[in-house]
């Protein structure tokens, strides 16, 4: 029976013995406050990552995001990248993980960059999402290596910049310079907290636009003389409600997202301003100008084209009955969907480990939001890339987030059955 091999108890073993060291490693690097926006600290933690690689036996490199406007003097966008080649050099699997943190926000009880271990969690800012993941992609190599197994492959566990704002300086900066590529990387593991028996096939498609109604200024006691443009966007609002909602909540996507809610297609006001600005000293005027941002979250099945058309559509039914005022719609950023093979070995390589680690049949889901997938399998053009770590989703981004140390050791265990399996160490 596969999983039962002396080998593999071999590896277990070892990772049940390091749980000291991969709870040290994490609390430590929580310890680094690497918060984004603005990016601090990355350059301690990219080090300090990579400092522990080399002790592990890996090579390391850094890469600076040259080129990228948010790569400062002041706030360096420092990778790092750790390469540990075995008895061959193909197949590569390669496990990343962001090392910036959102900041710590309110309602904190205790030190959000403490490192503070208790009860069998750590906590901390980053604790879940995902410095847990990093150290866990780093002790499933390490413990292979403790148990002696020759590896035919190479495994690279890299720490990058930036995912919570886009990943443009950090896993997109890697795979448009090559270092993450279909040519040399076959499978990607991205241990992104979405629990411990789960294994995530990619994301849905984003599509954030502007809209900006511009109508005509006129003095307030006439407004009879001016076209509103805060009214011209409700008008917008109205439609969106009333016609792009209830089309939007009847499609559903046969990719598995979670929450349930995120199944279907959503869109989002993110911010709205027009006219004078409540706090300022108010003056008799027409608002001449209101602008809206808005998220829209598609579906693979619709595709960024329908999706953008859809909007033309509604914007054209509103600028027949609202003639006078002038809408104009500009695109701030599309992200589009990603989903893994269904048949990709890294999926299979995931699911076997969490049958044999936990015990259950692992779940496949897909995030509601994005992540750095979508540099790798566009960019990098590799398509056997899933996410998978320690780590609770919904205690990311929250105040006294923690991960569990039994989630943690027990991810890293999974992503160690992976690598030898991926590899061909184990079949
Ligand atoms: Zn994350």
């Amino acid at each position: 029976m596969p999983g039962s091999s002396p080998l593999i108890e071999r590896v277990l073993d070892e990772v049940e013995r390091a749980t000291d060291e991969i709870v040290a490693f994490t609390a430590d690097m929580v310890r680094i406050p690497t918060v984004n926006p603005p990016g601090e600290h990355y350059e301690d933690c990219a080090r300090f990552i990579g400092d522990t690689l080399a002790r592990l036996g890996f090579d390391v490199e850094y890469f600076a995001a040259e080129g990228r406007p948010e790569h400062t003097a002041r706030h360096p966008r420092l990778n790092v990248v750790g390469t540990r080649t075995g008895l061959a050099a193909r197949p590569t699997v390669h496990l990343n993980g962001h090392f910036d943190v959102v900041p710590a926000g309110e309602g904190w009880t205790l030190d959000p960059f403490g490192g503070v271990v208790r009860n069998g969690r750590i906590y901390g800012r980053g604790s879940c999402d995902m410095k847990a993941g990093i150290a866990a992609a780093a002790f499933a190599a390490e413990a292979i290596r403790r148990a002696g197994v020759p590896v035919p492959g190479t495994i690279e566990v890299s720490g990058t910049v930036d995912e919570e704002s886009g990943g443009f300086a950090g896993v997109a900066w890697l795979a448009e310079h090559g270092r993450i590529s279909s040519t040399r990387t076959d499978y990607c593991i991205i241990p992104e907290p979405l629990n411990v028996d789960r294994v995530c096939v990619g994301h849905r498609g984003v599509y954030w636009f502007e809209v900006a109604a511009r109508g005509h200024i006129a003095h307030g006691s006439m407004p009879f003389l001016g076209v509103n443009a805060i009214d011209g966007m409700g008008h917008l609002l109205q439609a969106i409600r009333e016609e792009l909602l209830p089309a939007l909540a009847a499609r559903r996507t046969e990719v598995p997202v979670v929450p349930e809610g995120a199944r279907q297609a959503t869109i989002n006001i993110n911010g709205i301003f027009g006219g004078q600005p409540v706090d300022g000293i108010q003056t008799p005027c027409v608002a001449d100008v209101c602008r809206a941002v808005f998220d829209r979250r598609f579906l693979l099945e619709e595709g960024f084209e329908q999706t953008k058309r859809e909007v033309e559509a509604v914007l054209d039914r509103v600028r027949a009955r609202v003639p006078r005022v002038d809408y104009a719609l500009r695109d701030l950023m599309v992200v589009h969907p990603t989903r893994t093979p269904d048949d990709s070995p890294v999926i299979a390589a995931i699911e076997a480990g969490v049958g044999r680690v936990l015990g259950r049949k692992a779940t496949r889901v897909a995030s509601p939001g994005t992540y750095d997938h979508k540099h790798v399998a566009r960019i990098a053009g590799v398509p056997h890339c899933v996410a998978y770590g320690p780590g609770e989703l919904e205690q990311a981004h929250q105040p006294d987030e923690y991960c569990r140390v039994d989630d943690l050791v027990a991810s890293t265990k999974v992503l160690a059955l992976a690598i030898l399996r991926l590899t061909g160490a184990t079949s």
